[in-house]
């Protein structure tokens, strides 16, 4: 009996898709998944050089920018520390923001690099205030202030912050701080301009809205970040932007590059330039929105409070009182066959995060959504019927017309 019931658990769990909806690493298109399945080449040979010179400049086009991106073969992490290294000294003065979870961390990192850093406290439900940002600026006569270092899309938390009116803030107090900015759950997803925002360094990885699997990390350089790294005085080597721009002028590395990750980014990016930038942009708005009324319509809450923050790539889900959402998660993993994001932290047990990024589309939300539904309703989680209906007014263009794209109707 026993064996017959857990045999009938595995069939259960096993059969057909996995949904992985996480907030990433997001699921890996079949097209890039192809593109990556081919032997490795000459990473000094001609062949390379078209791939690198081609993916150096497709990154350029998602980050929207002219100016150089560089590659590293490493994780966010890697990408985060590469920032720090090229453009700040011992001692430096910065001011970042307790966004969530990726925010404390990046701090920790910037600290442990011997850098003073002022942390503006947060309460974990909202992105960084453009406000704070400008009055501590204007407060720093001294202009000791180094840089101002924000996350986009806080992935524990799902705000986004308002990098264009962190910009504005910054000059309206003409202070010259470098501004970096992780955009390693929103790059691909949600609306992001490099060079129009003036952004110094942007920090990236693949495995988010560039729907790769993990590997390589970015930084987005600018021409003042790049006469920061000419002077600045902290020890480095591997992550050196010098070392890796020189070859990269003519599609190398300086290192031996990963070769299969880079031409699955060349699919990806192709995929993505394909789509329209505005429209994936647009997509995952329209995604969002429909996570949201999803919630709402469970009587839950969504857990980022500030409307104008809701992030399009994922939704934390407060989860009722006295319930766990790890005892959640696991039931719907076990039922379901779909992966759903951890609470981090200190929100670990009180969120659980739907991941809706990358290669999502309508019907995979639903789906998800579906199987959000299902397993509140076998881990005995109180909520509303209806939400998942919610979401589908969303995507069909009857729902709350303020918080997502309309739908363009044809005609007849
Ligand atoms: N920053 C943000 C916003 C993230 O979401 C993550 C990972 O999820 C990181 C940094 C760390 O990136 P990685 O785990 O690739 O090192």
């Amino acid at each position: 009996m026993e064996i017959k019931q857990s045999l009938e658990k595995f069939m259960k769990t096993h059969q057909g898709h996995h949904f992985l909806q996480i907030p990433g690493p997001s699921p890996v298109p079949e097209r890039v998944l192809r593109a990556m399945n081919k032997q490795v080449i000459d990473h000094r040979g001609p062949e390379f050089s078209r791939l690198g010179k081609e993916v150096l400049e497709g990154c350029r086009t998602v980050f929207k920018t002219s100016d150089p991106v560089v590659i590293y073969p490493s994780s966010g992490t890697g990408a985060w520390e590469a920032a720090i290294v090229n453009t700040l000294s011992p001692g430096d003065k910065v001011v970042m923001v307790e966004t969530g979870h990726f925010a404390t961390l990046w701090r920790q990192m910037v600290a442990r690099w011997g850098i003073d850093v002022d942390f503006v406290p947060g309460d974990w439900r909202r992105g960084a205030d453009p406000a704070t940002i400008e009055a501590k600026l204007a407060e720093d006569r001294a202009r000791s202030i180094k840089a101002v270092m924000v996350v986009h899309n806080e992935t524990s938390t799902g705000a986004t912050s308002r990098i264009a009116e962190i910009r504005k803030a910054i000059d309206k107090v003409s202070h010259p701080a470098l501004l970096m900015v992780d955009t390693i759950s929103s790059l691909g997803s949600v609306d992001y301009r490099h060079e129009e925002w003036a952004v110094d360094v942007t920090v990236s990885c693949l495995q988010k809205g560039l729907m790769l699997p993990p590997g390589l990390g970015f930084n987005a350089i600018s021409k003042k970040a790049l006469a920061a790294s000419k002077t600045n005085k902290m020890p480095r080597s591997y992550w050196d932007w010098q070392e890796m721009l020189k070859p990269n002028v003519n599609g190398f590395f300086p290192y031996t590059p990963a070769t299969s990750l880079l031409y699955g980014l060349r699919e990806a990016l192709a995929m993505l330039i394909e789509e329209g930038l505005e429209a994936v942009f647009a997509r995952h708005q329209r995604l969002g929105a429909a996570a949201r009324a999803a919630v709402r319509g469970w009587g839950l809450e969504v857990h980022c409070l500030e409307p104008a923050e809701y992030s399009p790539v994922l939704t934390a889900v407060l989860m009722p009182p006295g319930h766990d959402a790890d005892q959640f998660r696991k039931i719907v993993l076990d039922n379901y066959n779909m992966s759903l994001g951890a609470g981090l932290s200190k929100l670990a047990g009180r969120v659980f995060r739907i991941g809706h990024l990358g290669e999502c589309n309508e019907l995979t939300l639903v789906a998800a959504l579906t199987g959000v539904e299902m397993g509140l309703s076998a881990a005995g989680v109180p909520h509303l019927a209806g939400g998942v209906g919610a979401a589908m007014e969303v995507l069909e263009g009857r729902g709350d017309a303020n918080s997502w794209p309309p739908l363009k109707v044809a005609a007849g």
